[in-house]
């Protein structure tokens, strides 16, 4: 397999940056929900020694110095994303959207020098939204994320870092020079405990035997060190790190034209997405949602999406759902043919931190995180699905969770697809 990450570099920023170009080059922040903290920022702010996650009133004082510090704009983010990710989307039949601004693509069986390749996807994301971004090519995930990491870091890569083209001397010089915090999925805590057992670059994690690994510390770190030898291990869904968004998206199997189709989708990816968003113990304040054609159809090309945000912060289904079927009456075109829907939910922070409203504009909802806490007990010991909205509905699932493209009909096993014989 050859994997590529893409990632749009300090991509709140860059977004703020096509429409206010006078901030080209200036040191740039996007701060957090009511301007709490930093969530992006440029090459120039990062020289002023600005971390990510720092308060907004320790850094204030910058200003002086020419820091410019925006409150985020969600709205105008998630739109930015869904256009970059259906550029990317052409490149590459099989994509994984992994977060507002990173996405994989399968580049196995492309013939084109891979290099070469990535700079046509670098090219025509900057020309069509404008947005910079680094590509990482790697055997596996892991490799393809630290791929971009370099990618980004030394500017000698001119934006593409391709590893597979790499001998394993090469290979093993640069993991050398990258501390072991930087790889995928290890958190500052495993990288401190690594420290402490001598392992403190990422060359030292891919010599440390996995079950090791596993022993000390969990299953993921065990495959982490099998990815970085080059062995593919890890599932996107994996990664116990609480996400800043939460996508949950699919190609349907078949083209889908009803807008009830869609409904169920939808509905289904809500109650996906805000499961995970209660798993981590947060809320979101917006969600955006999004539907599209495939790129490879010859037919009428459309694709749209929408943010919602509901009065307050949540990880209600029921919430997200009625948001999320009412933005789809607003971007629904009859006579399409829709490849691939999917929410993704933003802005999200911690459960408790977040205020009461004084006035409630829903006050049913007040009593509800109690049918979350049912919902998903029911859905965990019974399997997903068990309980769940009226909207996902009961009619042929089958028809959009199928990925196998070129799979021959269920004549045997669905009742809808037995062969019919006329008289
Ligand atoms: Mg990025």
């Amino acid at each position: 397999m050859t994997y590529a990450l893409i990632d749009g570099n300090c991509f709140y920023c860059s977004c703020e940056r096509v429409f206010r170009p006078s901030l080209k080059g200036k040191a740039l922040i996007s701060l957090s929900n009511n301007d709490g903290c930093v969530i992006s920022r440029t090459d120039e702010a990062k020289a002023l020694g600005i971390k990510m996650g720092q308060p907004w009133f320790e850094i204030k004082h910058l200003e002086e110095k020419g820091l410019i510090g925006l409150s985020s704009n969600f709205a105008l983010y998630g739109d930015m994303s869904d256009r970059m990710m259906s550029i990317i989307g052409r490149f590459s039949p099989c994509q994984e959207i992994y977060s507002i601004d990173e996405s994989f693509a399968d580049f196995s069986g492309i013939a084109e020098d891979l290099t070469a390749y990535s700079q046509k996807i670098r090219a025509a994301v900057l020309r069509e939204t404008g947005i910079p971004t680094c590509v990482g090519i790697g055997a596996t995930k892991t490799l393809a994320k630290l791929a971009n990491h370099i990618a980004k870091k030394q500017p000698s890569w001119s934006g593409v870092c391709d590893l597979t083209q790499l001998d394993r001397y090469q290979l093993a010089d640069m993991m050398k020079n990258i501390e072991v915090g930087e790889v995928w999925g290890i958190g500052r805590r495993i990288a401190r405990r690594l420290g402490e057992l001598g392992i403190y670059t990422v060359f030292d994690l891919a010599r440390m035997r996995p079950e090791a690994a596993r022993a000390e510390f969990s299953v993921v770190v065990g495959k982490t060190i099998q990815e970085l030898r080059g062995i593919s291990r890890i599932d996107l869904e994996e990664l116990p790190d609480p996400k800043k968004q939460i996508i949950s998206s699919r190609s349907f199997g078949l083209p889908m034209t009803d807008r009830a189709g869609l409904q169920s989708a939808l509905s289904e990816f809500v109650a996906i997405a805000c499961n995970k968003l209660r798993q981590q113990n947060s809320v979101a304040a917006s969600m955006q949602i999004f539907i599209r054609t495939s790129p490879f159809d010859k037919g009428k090309q459309y694709g749209n999406s929408r943010l919602v945000t509901p009065p307050c912060p949540s990880a209600d289904n029921l919430v997200f759902t009625k948001y999320a079927l009412r933005a789809l009456e607003t971007i629904w075109r009859p006579g399409i043919k829709y490849k691939k829907a999917g929410v993704m939910l933003m802005d999200i922070s911690p459960a408790d931190t977040v205020q009461g409203e004084l006035f409630p504009v829903e006050p049913e909802h007040n009593n509800r995180a109690q049918l979350m806490v049912a919902l998903d007990g029911i859905n965990a010991r019974y399997g997903r699905g068990s309980v769940k909205t009226g909207s996902i509905g009961f009619h042929d699932r089958e028809h959009w969770y199928m990925r196998q493209e070129l799979i021959s009909q269920g004549y045997t096993t669905s009742w809808s697809e037995v062969l019919i014989a006329r008289a």
